[in-house]
């Protein structure tokens, strides 16, 4: 939004500093009616700008914004402003309005200006200004020039930046997920989980489980690595069904996974992590070449504490050295 933030502030500034030089220059020359329709205007522009001031809410100070400016614009083509001038303040409209409210609002408004103007312009009779013929169609095309430029502008600036956007989020998408389980990985924990998913409060009421499959390399090279690899989708495709939506089952290295679970505490993580031993130890892996494999991994738990999240992951991983010690596929806490 910094661009509509600028534009708004830009022109509103712009508007404000002009009206008052412009009513105070002319207080015995501009006719009564004028010199209200402007002061008016400039009240409202110096309250829509309070207003954003107070709340940074770009969508509604924008509106208001846009619609004070259509209000003047329309009355000035009435009045036809000082020495019936007013027609060269109207072909700005249709530039703030599209950078303001975007290429679809900003259409609209700037049709519905521009057929009030036509309107007025040929109505016999209608306005109090005399806009002398020639002026009235050139200003007529010169409008038109200009709405559709700003609208082109404006409709492929937002088509580029939406997709820069979805292109962007698509690669930071593949650089924080495993390509062969399809869940997260070790950038994703450090760059994007802890930093933006994982409240204070939650760290401490929370249980990091380090797992690592027993004797994996026997498995790559009894069967090789193709059925190594599946083995591990294996695995997870069983810890992914086990854990609950708010819990984050991401893969830390080669045949080791990290499961953080918030809201836990250390007898529930060890609970947990005890029922994903038994089920991948009680389901047996079929490989796409049939062979029936049994699976076990070893698990170290521990609880989150002031020290940290990297010094919860250390503790866990020290237990899971002891549960590879002492015998493995077993947990640790
Ligand atoms: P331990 O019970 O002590 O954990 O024994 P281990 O054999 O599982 O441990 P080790 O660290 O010696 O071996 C891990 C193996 O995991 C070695 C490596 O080739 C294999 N591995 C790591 N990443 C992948 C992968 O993406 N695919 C396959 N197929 N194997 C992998
Ligand atoms: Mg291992
Ligand atoms: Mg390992």
């Amino acid at each position: 939004f910094r661009r509509r933030e600028a534009s708004m502030v830009a022109m509103a500034s712009l508007g404000m500093l002009f009206l008052t030089i412009l009513l105070l220059l002319n207080v015995d020359s501009y006719p009564l009616l004028l010199q209200a329709i402007l002061w008016l205007s400039d009240a409202l522009l110096v309250a829509t700008m309070i207003y954003y001031y107070q709340t940074k809410n770009i969508r509604v100070a924008g509106w208001i914004y846009i619609l004070i400016t259509m209000g003047l614009n329309a009355l000035l083509i009435y009045s036809g402003g000082k020495q019936d001038t007013a027609l060269y303040w109207v072909l700005f409209y249709p530039l703030a309005a599209f950078a303001i409210l975007g290429s679809r609002l900003g259409l609209a408004l700037t049709l519905l200006l521009f057929c009030s103007a036509l309107v007025m312009l040929y109505t016999p009779g209608l306005i109090l200004a005399e806009y002398n013929e020639v002026e009235k169609s050139r200003f007529l095309m010169s409008y038109l020039c200009i709405s559709t430029l700003a609208f082109i502008n404006e409709f492929f600036r937002s088509r580029e930046y939406h997709e820069t956007r979805r292109v962007t989020l698509s690669y930071k998408k593949d650089a924080n997920t495993d390509p062969l389980t399809g869940i997260p990985n070790r950038r994703f924990l450090d760059s994007n989980y802890l930093k933006e998913h994982v409240r204070d409060v939650d760290k401490h009421n929370m249980v990091v489980i380090m797992a690592d499959i027993d004797r994996f390399k026997a498995v790559n090279d009894n069967y090789g690595h193709d059925i190594g690899d599946e083995a591990l989708i294996h695995t997870v495709n069983l810890f992914s069904q086990q854990i609950r939506r708010s819990d984050l089952l991401c893969r830390y290295g080669g045949e080791e996974f990290l499961i953080c679970l918030p809201d836990t505490d250390l007898q529930q993580g060890t609970q947990i992590a005890e029922k994903l031993r038994k089920l991948l130890e009680q389901t047996p892996f079929i490989s796409s070449k049939q062979d029936a494999l049994n699976l076990t991994c070893s698990f170290g738990v521990a609880q989150l504490d002031a020290a940290g999240f990297e010094s919860a992951v250390a503790l866990a991983d020290k237990k899971l050295y002891e549960a590879k010690n002492q015998g493995r596929n077993r947990v640790v806490a």
